[in-house]
């Protein structure tokens, strides 16, 4: 069982799109992935299907230990995944979880009882560097940033990077940046391909292969509760999820391979 945090304390760059489209492009392609929604907005819950406002339990429940995952989680009737999800309860669980034991590694325990269960966990982090997000740090093995290939972007990684060494060496030994996403991509646009080329030599391997480009079809999947990979499957963005499925499920078998 790989699990890998989708993070960025920016709000609005990709990081949910990505989640549920990995999530459905892996799913379609053989894997067992289960998506964890640890953002109170509940995007990633409604982008695959699930109605948030009639959960019985959800991610909330599992972190303070009211309900198993087992419990709480349900199938995306869209995307062929399993969905942990969330909903405005979970924005509560921030101070609740402040008085507990090992509060940051909830979601970990939570998981360790299914590693038989998944071949991928994919968690959508929320817009901050909270004890959500920490959480979700806490339980990867390892980090997905997607990122906008604009000027700003580069500002507030280093934020991000000095937090994940942070949890690395204090939390969590395995945790490591798996790459660099580059989302919403216009190659028309000038900045864009100089961030992407920038991108490409600072962080080399780290940035994935694939580019997601802006794609409208994408922006519109959410509100018919379908993952854009499924939604229009000819779209450019449908393809390069799909693409960036591949990428991640060749990674995931070149480490396999490098432990042999
Ligand atoms: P985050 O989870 O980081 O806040 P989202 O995935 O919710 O970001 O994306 C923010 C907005 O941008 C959403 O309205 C989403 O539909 C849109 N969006 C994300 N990726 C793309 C893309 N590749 N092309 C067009 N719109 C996109
Ligand atoms: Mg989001």
């Amino acid at each position: 069982m790989h699990i890998f945090a989708i993070a960025n304390q920016k709000g609005g760059v990709g990081k949910t799109t990505t989640a549920v489209n990995l999530a459905a492009a892996l799913a379609a392609n053989g894997q067992r992935t289960l998506l964890v929604d640890l953002d109170p907005q509940g995007n990633a819950t409604m982008g695959c299907g699930v109605d948030k406002r009639s959960l019985k339990s959800s991610v909330y429940q599992v972190l303070l230990q009211m309900a198993t995952l087992a419990e709480a989680r349900v199938i995306s009737p869209t995307g062929k995944f399993d969905v942990l999800p969330a909903n405005r309860d979970l924005a509560g669980a921030e101070v609740e979880l402040v008085d507990l034991e090992r509060r940051e590694m909830r979601l970990k325990a939570a998981l360790a009882a299914h590693q038989a269960d998944y071949d991928f966990v994919l968690i959508d982090c929320p817009p901050s560097l909270s004890m959500l997000t920490l959480n979700g740090l806490c339980a990867a093995h390892g980090v997905i940033i997607p990122m906008q290939c604009e000027y700003y972007a580069l500002e507030g990684l280093s934020d991000l990077v000095n937090t994940i060494k942070k949890v690395h060496a204090n939390l969590n030994r395995e945790l490591k940046i798996i790459g660099l996403l580059r989302v919403m991509y216009d190659p028309r646009n000038t900045l864009s391909t100089q961030v992407s080329a920038q991108l490409e030599q600072h962080f080399g391997d780290k940035v994935f292969k694939t580019l997601v480009p802006r794609n409208v079809r994408l922006a519109e999947a959410p509100s018919y509760g379908v993952p854009g990979v499924l939604f229009d499957k000819a779209a450019k963005g449908a393809q390069a999820y799909m693409a960036f499925a591949l990428e991640m499920i060749d990674r995931v078998n070149s480490w396999k391979e490098s432990n042999l």
